[in-house]
């Protein structure tokens, strides 16, 4: 072993893993772009109110998976555990409300939370979010679920999108109460945790993974019977957008979101093969405004990218690798030669081992290569290059113009 060894939880991504990785990035900002949505690249580090003040005080992020820390001068500060709250005090500070009517960001990058590492869980993870703000119409919560179905169908991963409402504030206390209610009653079924969260934050109580926990809340009270009238119209709108867009989901009633922010319309895409969320999201209406803004209603996801990446099964195609094996003093003629190649836009490794064509050919081999371009002195004499298709053993000589 050697003696340097990464932090626990973080990891170094190479290879096909990160050609997978990438794959899966360049899709997901194309689908972006062609809704329109603009890129944001926002710090990586945020003061600690940011988050508290966002994700909230009672959230399983702030009470334990933050990576925050004081300052040389003494100021809290915290690795960012999710892009909402950095964006939102971005599109505050820089006042992007008084741009446009409204806003379509995006962005990608780590995300840090100090959580128990296992498959698919990390302490730094990628993702990429997707935020609009200004309108309240679920017509754009409709189109924000296409994207998620459009992204996961794009890369053949099978996954049930859930979709729910956990109201507003007007209709959501007293479900709370109601709620609150109900799981006092069946204390001694709830575990541990669901014991300390049900006074503070009783709707994460329907979240807990726990077995027990999750035949407890079974016949808990519905977040769906308590709806005003226009959380009501809102959620009844987006089902029928849905349907009319063919987008198969399903109605969790139970389904809420780990961090406080969200009203109205929640939703997660999980994973059909492996019980992980790949993807989540929600209408935040009033996070602008607690954040110092002007009242502007919002709804994005994050999509993570480790997760999606791992259960992405193609192989990435790649433009097939050239390599130039240059045999006799023709180096200088090798060297031009990768040039032009490179001048057409094919990729292009030039041999840097000597020795005879036999050796160049076997490392050619290892490296995949798919097209040995041989040259030597009778090629150089003559102006042109023989091309060797690994694959058939085919050979071919190429004239090509002395102007390049
Ligand atoms: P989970 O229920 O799995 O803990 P979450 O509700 O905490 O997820 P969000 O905060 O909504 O997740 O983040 C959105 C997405 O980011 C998740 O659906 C997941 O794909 C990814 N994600 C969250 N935490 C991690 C992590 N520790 N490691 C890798 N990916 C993560
Ligand atoms: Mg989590």
């Amino acid at each position: 072993m050697s003696e340097f060894q990464s932090v626990r939880g973080f990891h170094d991504l190479f290879g096909e893993d990160l050609k997978k990785f990438r794959h899966v990035s360049n899709l997901i900002r194309e689908k972006l772009k062609l809704y329109n949505f603009e890129e944001i690249v926002i710090p990586v580090l945020e003061y600690l109110e940011v988050f508290q003040r966002s994700i909230g005080e009672a959230t399983d992020i702030v009470q334990k998976e933050m990576f925050a820390f004081q300052d040389r001068k003494g100021r809290w500060i915290a690795l960012r555990p999710e892009g909402t709250a950095g964006v939102v005090r971005a599109y505050v500070q820089n006042r992007l409300y008084a741009l446009k009517p409204y806003a379509k960001l995006f962005y990608e990058g780590p995300m840090f939370r100090h959580e128990r590492p296992q498959a698919g869980r990390y302490r730094q993870f990628h993702q990429i979010g997707a935020e609009v703000f200004g309108p309240l119409d679920p017509l754009v919560d409709a189109e924000m679920i296409q994207l998620v179905y459009e992204i996961l169908s794009e890369l053949n991963i099978k996954a049930t999108i859930e979709v729910n409402s956990i109201g507003c504030k007007s209709c959501r206390p007293a479900y709370r109460e109601a709620l609150s209610l109900y799981l006092n009653a069946l204390e001694r079924r709830l575990c541990e945790v669901c014991l300390d969260r049900k006074g503070r934050n009783p709707l994460r109580v329907l979240d807990c993974k726990v077995p027990t926990c999750k035949e407890a809340v079974k016949d808990a009270p519905k977040m769906l019977d308590f709806l005003c009238k226009e959380c009501g119209e809102h959620h009844f709108k987006l089902k029928e957008y849905l349907n009319t867009l063919s987008i198969p989901y399903r109605e969790n009633p139970n389904l809420v979101r780990g961090l406080d922010y969200y009203t109205k319309t929640v939703f997660e895409a999980v994973s059909a093969d492996m019980n992980i969320t790949l993807i989540a999201g929600g209408r935040y209406d009033y996070l602008v405004e607690e954040m110092g803004g002007p009242p502007t209603p919002a709804v994005g996801f994050a999509v993570g990218l480790e997760r999606l990446s791992m259960l992405f099964k193609e192989h990435v195609r790649e433009e097939p690798l050239y390599m130039v094996v240059p045999f006799g003093d023709v180096l200088d003629y090798a060297l031009f030669i990768a040039k032009v190649l490179r001048s057409e836009g094919k990729r292009v490794e030039l041999s840097y081992r000597r020795g005879s064509l036999k050796k160049q050919l076997e490392l050619a081999n290892r490296l995949g290569v798919r097209y040995a371009v041989l040259v030597g002195e009778e090629e150089k004499a003559g102006g042109f290059y023989t091309l060797k298709d690994m694959e058939t053993g085919e050979q071919l000589r190429v004239e090509f113009s002395p102007s390049l």
